[in-house]
């Protein structure tokens, strides 16, 4: 019977081996409890437990490293922030006050130095770290630069006012009697009869024709050309912008004089390598020959455009 053996029968004990019962409990519960501590120290040495600090400093890691990564998260949603900030900066904003783009290279310079992120690489993660906070060192360059660009805005802006005296969008002569008889770009030179690149516009008119200034500015050179250009005028109207006035019959002002947008300065020749009356006019934006038909507009009215002039004249005095 199952049941009456595993029945603790204390008299039947002491009758039946002779020993104190009091005393061989005792026994009992000080093996128990000796082999208990022997199992826990095995367990422990087979299979340590983590110490309640080394417990604590786990959990504190996992929360730093999800709080890292969340950094790691923003830092991504700013520099897209940022990148856009960019683009509108490059072809936007700067094309508008004539300033160059930054280029994507300098924008994306970070710190190229190994020494600034050695000191991570003693921690755990290393990688990670490193990654993250270089992330955040371009930002950090990208944003200071997009903040100076934007300065750099800011002062030309301020001086928006002098800036549109400066662009050359006045016709040079008056639209009634002339006619344009070769555009800027590439064309079969009338006298060489070859392809050439034709840096300006040719406007025709009658020999004394009066020549405007197409902005304000300063007079740079009065001078006959020896690259058949002639009779020459040449102004400089700041902000990166000038013009050039070939082939004239005459010039009305002097080198180093100030004029402003509508000052008759010369009239019209065929002074130099010309097969005819004509104004040889180019428009200059940093030393670089562009178009002068994208500034002016040649089907204004000549009453209108004469006004213009005349009002030029008015300021004046
Ligand atoms: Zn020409």
């Amino acid at each position: 019977m199952a049941n009456e053996e595993s029945t603790y029968n204390p008299a039947a004990e002491a009758a039946g081996q002779g020993k104190d019962p009091k005393r061989s409990r005792l026994f009992a519960v000080c093996a128990a409890v000796g082999a208990g501590i022997v199992l826990f120290v095995l367990a422990n040495l087979l299979f340590p437990l983590p110490s309640l600090k080394q417990m604590y400093l786990s959990k504190r890691n996992a929360v730093l490293m999800e709080k890292i990564e969340y950094l790691n998260q923003k830092t991504l949603l700013q520099a897209e922030r940022l990148g856009e900030l960019e683009m509108r900066d490059n072809k936007v904003y700067r094309p508008i006050f004539g300033m160059d783009e930054i280029p994507t290279a300098v924008r994306n310079a970070g710190y190229t130095s190994a020494a600034r992120y050695s000191l991570l690489q003693d921690f755990d993660n290393a990688g990670f770290l490193t990654e993250t906070v270089r992330r955040q060192d371009i930002i950090e360059k990208k944003a200071t630069l997009q903040s100076k660009s934007f300065d750099d805005i800011e002062k030309i802006s301020t001086h928006l006012e002098d800036m549109a005296h400066s662009i050359p969008t006045l016709f040079p002569v008056c639209p009634a009697g002339v006619s344009i008889t070769s555009p800027f770009g590439y064309r079969l030179h009338p006298i060489f009869q070859s392809v050439f690149f034709h840096s300006g516009t040719d406007i025709a008119g009658q020999k004394g024709t009066p020549i405007y200034a197409a902005a304000d500015g300063v007079v740079t050179d009065v001078k006959y050309s020896d690259n058949g250009y002639g009779n020459e005028v040449d102004i400089n109207h700041g902000f990166g912008y000038s013009t050039r006035y070939a082939h004239l019959h005459a010039a009305n002002v002097v080198k180093g004089q100030k004029v402003s947008r509508g000052d008759q300065i010369a009239t019209m020749g065929s002074s130099g390598r010309a097969t005819g009356v004509h104004l040889h006019y180019e428009v200059l934006y940093k030393s670089q020959q562009v178009n002068p038909r994208n500034f002016f507009d040649s089907k204004i009215d000549p009453k209108l455009y004469m006004t213009q002039v005349r009002s030029a004249d008015k300021l004046k005095q």
